[in-house]
């Protein structure tokens, strides 16, 4: 490794993250730890594996070919895939251990015919109100029944997704109770899925319900409230740090433009650092002349534009800094913070684009301080 920018994770911090989460649950409610879109950014076989190592009965993934993935790497749980799956993943998914999502009755008479004389396990999704995947409530039970009668499948699990669970909790509670509708009509026709579930991360603490068999974090397992109010609920640590060195010092005389376009120019003599990190590693550009580093203590203001390979930083408050110096993007050090959730209010969007944007050209590093 030449280049010393760096995505920094942290698998103890998950690991207590997953214990916090724990306690916040009822005790026969168990997590379904959500490793999609490479564990968000942090690697999902390393991930994976610590959830593995903790117990976790049951891996949540967003599309088939993560699901290989974690097989590949060696993790044996069970793998629920959320997304939808192609019929000639079929085959791969019975003799995996891969359990799949359906959102019809056609959709799993398609999964049934496919497992040929395997038996495919599905989760059903029903569509709650989300308007997006999953079989639509008024039909749900009517589907889910007619499908409870095929050959070839075994219906372990029902599910419905939370459209606005960190925002308003009158629709989460219509979903919820929705939901409960369903989940209890289908039981009395004789239906006993071992696996119900409903909650996100945010939905952990705004779904009033009685306890259900399972939730499914992700942002929250990798340290970041879904909303700051969350913050309190549950003490969670975040888990990804973004680093790298300073590369270069240089003194600019006032009154210099630097960077792209020129939108930042000196108004005074600056010492302008350099570091090697741009949008090309998932650094948003949206960030340019907003966003700040540590570097030595302080932060450091970012000066013009992101660039794809570079970033440009005010250091001449930071008249120590030299080249070598380690600056943090995301995490902490020396004593100071930024976190993933304050980039993301800076670059308009959310926690979860910034974790799982860091691109592949950023080596993850793996701390793993054992409890
Ligand atoms: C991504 C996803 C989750 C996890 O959501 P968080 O907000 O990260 O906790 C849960 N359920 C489904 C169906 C998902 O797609």
């Amino acid at each position: 490794m030449y280049r010393p920018t760096v995505a920094e994770i942290d698998l103890g911090a998950i690991r207590e993250n997953l214990r916090a989460i724990r306690a916040c649950i009822p005790l026969r409610t168990q997590v379904i730890g959500v490793v999609k879109a490479d564990a968000y950014g942090h690697g999902a076989a390393r991930v994976a594996a610590v959830l593995e190592q903790e117990q976790v009965p049951l891996l949540a993934v967003a599309t088939p070919d993560e699901a290989v993935e974690l097989r590949e790497a060696g993790i044996m749980t069970e793998i629920l895939v959320l997304g939808h799956a192609p019929p000639d993943f079929v085959p791969f998914a019975v003799s995996n251990n891969v359990t799949l999502t359906t959102d019809a009755h056609a959709t799993t008479a398609m999964y049934a015919s496919a497992a040929g004389s395997g038996r495919v396990r599905l989760h059903y999704k029903i569509d709650t109100g989300m308007g997006r995947a999953g079989v639509p409530a008024d039909t749900a039970t009517g589907q889910i029944m007619r499908s409870f009668a095929l050959p070839n499948v075994d219906i372990v699990g029902l599910y419905s997704h939370l459209a606005s669970a960190e925002s308003d909790l009158d629709f989460t509670a219509r979903q919820t109770e929705c939901f409960a509708d369903i989940v209890r009509d289908v039981r009395a026709g004789g239906l006993r899925p071992a696996m119900v579930h409903l909650a996100n991360s945010a939905g952990i603490f705004t779904v009033h319900a009685p306890p259900l068999d399972g939730v499914r974090p992700g942002i929250l397992l990798y340290g970041l409230p879904p909303v700051a109010s969350l913050a309190q609920a549950c003490a969670v640590k975040p888990s990804l740090s973004l680093r790298t060195r300073l590369e270069v010092v240089k003194d600019l005389p006032a009154g210099h433009g630097i960077g792209y376009g020129r939108t930042f120019v000196t108004e005074r003599p600056t010492r302008m650092g350099l570091i090697p990190i741009g949008y090309a590693d998932g650094y948003p550009r949206s960030l340019s002349n907003k966003a700040s580093v540590i570097v030595r203590g302080q932060f450091a203001p970012i000066v013009g534009r992101v660039s794809m390979d570079v970033v440009a930083i005010d250091v001449t408050d930071v008249p120590a800094a030299v080249p070598g110096d380690p600056v943090t993007l995301i995490g902490e050090q020396d004593g100071l913070a930024i976190t993933a959730v304050q980039l993301a209010e800076m670059a308009d969007t959310i926690s979860y684009e910034i974790v799982t944007g860091v691109s592949k050209r950023v080596p993850r590093i793996y701390i793993d301080r054992q409890p």
